[in-house]
């Protein structure tokens, strides 16, 4: 066997036949360190991404209080958001850093799915440890995993109308059976990549409108670290995808 012929196996082309996705993380940042560059893409192809997170992320930034990060972040969140062409962001109110994974969780995100009925879901990782270019074994942290986790149970549970079943009585949200596929950023085995060359540039702005979450994070000049960072990745996934800059994803299909 020759391990320079064999290699790991390519990853395949993501799925194009859908309308609407919603992405659904832990926190503002995730989809921007994540997958915003495909985002951009498929908004310019007149596709519909609604973003939903879990947290305001207030948990995120040492030197400021949570009360204050909250809307601080929210705002950042929504600028980034804007640049990648999705209009509509919503936010669970859990609370950054102690996400539990479990029923609360499964619900509310079922919920959405049941309101935005999409095609694709997307999320972030939800596995023990990270992949891309900087992820080599580092561990994960716990309300990814939850989210992750609760989104890619949530994709069945929205569709089922005997799980959460005050979901329709409560709230009039009929069930949503139409999720194809759950699409998870950031894993150690992704099957999949989109091209992120068209939306590279604008994942770069979208990422720097998280101003003062990268201004306490880095002393590095804040565009050099973004570029760097979505770069390496993107070029990561470009050694399995014929050589193009991607966005990987693993993709469970349903
Ligand atoms: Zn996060």
């Amino acid at each position: 066997m020759n391990e320079r012929l064999d290699g790991p196996a390519p990853l395949e082309p993501m799925p194009t036949d859908w309308q609407r996705a919603l992405a659904v993380v832990a926190h503002p940042d995730d989809l921007e360190y994540g997958c915003a560059a495909a985002i951009a893409d498929w908004t310019d192809g007149g596709r519909e991404v609604v973003y939903l997170l879990a947290t305001r992320g207030e948990a995120g930034i040492d030197t400021i209080d949570p009360a204050a990060c909250a809307p601080l972040r929210e705002a950042e969140q929504r600028a980034s958001a804007a640049v990648v062409g999705v209009p509509t962001v919503e936010f669970l109110d859990h609370r950054d850093g102690v996400l539990e994974y479990g029923l609360d969780l499964r619900r509310d995100i079922a919920a959405a799915i049941r309101r935005h009925r999409p095609e694709l879901v997307i999320t972030m990782n939800h596995r023990d440890t990270w992949g891309g270019a900087e992820g080599g074994g580092h561990w994960n942290t716990p309300d990814h995993k939850a989210v992750g986790r609760a989104t890619l149970d949530a994709a069945g549970d929205a569709g089922n109308r005997w799980i959460f079943p005050e979901l329709l009585t409560e709230q009039g949200l009929e069930p949503w059976d139409g999720v194809r596929w759950v699409a998870v950023s950031g894993t150690t085995t992704p099957t999949h990549a989109a091209d992120a060359g068209p939306g590279l540039e604008r994942s770069v702005t979208s990422l720097m409108e998280h101003k003062a979450y990268i201004a306490a994070l880095t002393d590095e000049d804040p565009e050099a670290y973004v570029r760097a960072f979505l770069t390496g990745n993107t070029q990561q996934a470009a050694a399995r995808f014929g050589g193009r800059p991607a966005v990987a994803f693993e993709v469970f299909p349903r």
